[in-house]
């Protein structure tokens, strides 16, 4: 279990990654990104997920270089963009985002949707940058189970991580037994649906109870599910707040209750029919 914004889960090949990071879409680059990161490194934050597709990389890497944290000491996840899969174009899209991060070396690179006739080229790609030592950990986002065993049908290298949209509407049981018994981490995108999840009322009475908020409460369950999550916010006090989820826990009858909440209901596209 992860009682501290820094604790660490292990991944399938012995990689440790943070159990609570920071997520930085639609934050615009510059100013913005790089006073959220720099924020959130500041309160303790050692995990930050971003993307090609995001748009914000050099910003990013920009406030990873000057915030004083020992590079080692962080955890740093990027994403190879749809436009760009393919092995050839997975390689230069790598070498693309590393170079506008300024770093040198990512801890997590993920496919970041499955693209129908290319994932698995790109996954050739993704175990080459892994082999050759560019990436401590590689994985994908937005897999169903059927892309998984797809995938895992001739992969060399196993996905560590499957990045998916989650959250009390839509709870992905199914999905999450499956990587639970694959050991493929799941992690959680929109973990707070956008913010459109705080009036419901389960979650309401249970933040109450605790003296929390309603983004706590769901920020806990996803620990207590043990789901690594990654809430996104470009305003300092709640960078700090969604961190400061380690002083309570959840019943097991609090837990239920929320997983009922699902309804798999979806704020992004479904995997399936993404690029229809
Ligand atoms: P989230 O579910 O994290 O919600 C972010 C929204 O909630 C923002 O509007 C933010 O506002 C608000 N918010 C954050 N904390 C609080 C709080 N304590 N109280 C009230 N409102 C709050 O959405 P995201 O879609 O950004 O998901 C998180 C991350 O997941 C992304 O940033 C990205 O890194 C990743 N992601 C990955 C995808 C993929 O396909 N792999 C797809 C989508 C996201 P404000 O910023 O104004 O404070």
């Amino acid at each position: 279990m992860i009682d501290h914004l820094q604790d660490t889960i292990t991944l399938n090949n012995g990689v440790k990654m943070p159990g609570f990071g920071l997520g930085v879409y639609k934050v615009e680059n510059g100013d913005a990104v790089e006073n959220a990161v720099g924020a959130a490194i500041r309160h303790g934050y050692r995990s930050i997920d971003t993307a090609a597709f995001y748009d914000n990389e050099t910003g990013v890497g920009k406030a990873i270089n000057e915030c004083g944290v020992p590079r080692e000491d962080l955890f740093i996840t990027s994403k190879v963009w749809n436009d760009d899969q393919g092995y050839e174009q997975t390689l230069q899209a790598f070498e693309a985002s590393l170079k506008k991060l300024d770093l040198e070396y990512l801890d997590l690179y993920l496919i970041h949707w499955p693209v129908k006739g290319l994932y698995k080229e790109t996954w050739k790609a993704m175990e080459k940058l892994y082999k050759d030592g560019k990436v401590r950990a590689i994985g994908v986002s937005n897999f169903h189970v059927h892309h998984l065993q797809d995938l895992l049908s001739d992969c060399e290298v196993k996905p560590v991580i499957n990045q998916v949209e989650y959250h009390p509407h839509l709870t992905q049981m199914e999905l999450h037994e499956f990587c639970r018994k694959e050991n493929i981490q799941l992690e959680a995108w929109s973990p707070l649906k956008k913010g459109r999840i705080f009036d419901v009322p389960t979650i309401v009475e249970i933040a109450e109870k605790y003296a929390k908020s309603p983004a706590q409460v769901i920020l806990r369950w996803d620990l207590q599910n043990h789901v690594v999550t990654i809430p996104k916010s470009v305003t300092e006090h709640r960078i700090i707040e969604n961190a400061d989820v380690f002083d309570f826990s959840l019943t097991e009858e609090e837990m239920e209750k929320i997983n009922r909440l699902n309804k798999n209901e979806r704020t992004g596209s479904n995997p399936d029919s993404f690029d229809e």
